[in-house]
């Protein structure tokens, strides 16, 4: 992101935080987690819709800027050292955030892992390459973070961004996504599942047959109904979820 220290890009365009604050649809007394406040583009609007925010901010400068008030709690820390347990006890927390994008994907594994039952909900800004990853399994974008987020929430893609809405603008399109968080799919050891998902995209080229070989024979490819010789991203979810299931008899 342009080297842009803590991936500080800026809303400043106010149709953008309209768009957004629409979609985050903060109520009177909800509770929701920040990450990220900055200059509170996003969090001073949220208060005056009566929400709660807890805003998690690294830059200690920036923290001192935002004035806490009743609605408002400040924690100056980086979010990817926070214990969500510990960070909200009181939930359950709903989650708005224009997320530094150069840790983009390490916040999403914390929040989706470390967040059932403490977060309902995520709106999250993104980079738009990233946001595509997500949405499109089975397709030459998709990887393992696509599957990650499928098995621990449903990720719905909501609008573009264009560079222009931050300052200063980041070389890339953003876009706005909606994550909703549910159980774990049933039948399904999760390391096991997770193994097989890196395994196959740890060489995205090679057919599953050779990427999972010791993991997976091909009669565990037969009982799937899943042809050995396909590469990764041409599976859906659930397919991936079969093989983990067949791997087991
Ligand atoms: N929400 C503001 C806005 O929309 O204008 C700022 C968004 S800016 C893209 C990302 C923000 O995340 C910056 O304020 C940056 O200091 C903060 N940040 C970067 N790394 C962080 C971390 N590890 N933990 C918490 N906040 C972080």
């Amino acid at each position: 992101m342009g080297g842009r220290p803590l991936g500080q890009h800026f809303l400043h365009d106010p149709q953008v935080i309209d768009q957004i604050l629409s979609v985050a649809n903060p109520q009177p007394g909800q509770k929701i987690l920040e990450i990220g406040p900055g200059r509170g583009a996003l969090t001073y609007p949220m208060l005056i819709s009566g929400a709660q925010v807890l805003a998690v901010e690294v830059d200690e400068y920036l923290a001192a800027k935002l004035k806490p008030s009743e609605n408002l709690r400040v924690v100056r820390q980086d979010i990817l050292q926070a214990r969500l347990d510990e960070l909200l006890p009181d939930g359950p927390y709903r989650v708005v955030a224009n997320l530094p994008y150069y840790i983009t994907t390490p916040i999403l594994e914390k929040v989706l892992q470390e967040g059932h039952g403490l977060i309902t909900e995520l709106v999250l800004m993104m980079q738009h390459e990233v946001a595509e990853r997500i949405v499109k399994p089975a397709h030459r974008l998709s990887g393992s973070l696509t599957h990650f987020v499928r098995f621990h929430a449903q990720a719905e893609y909501l609008f573009k961004v264009p560079p222009t809405a931050f300052l200063p603008p980041p070389e890339v399109d953003s876009a706005v996504l909606r994550f909703t968080l549910h159980a774990a799919p049933e039948d399904c050891l999760p390391k096991r599942f997770f193994e097989i998902l890196r395994r196959s995209f740890a060489q995205r080229r090679k057919m599953l047959r050779s990427s999972l070989k010791g993991l997976l024979q091909d009669e565990h490819f037969q009982k799937a109904g899943i042809d050995p010789q396909r590469r990764p991203e041409t599976l859906h979810f659930e397919e991936f979820l079969a093989l983990e299931r067949s791997s087991r008899s």
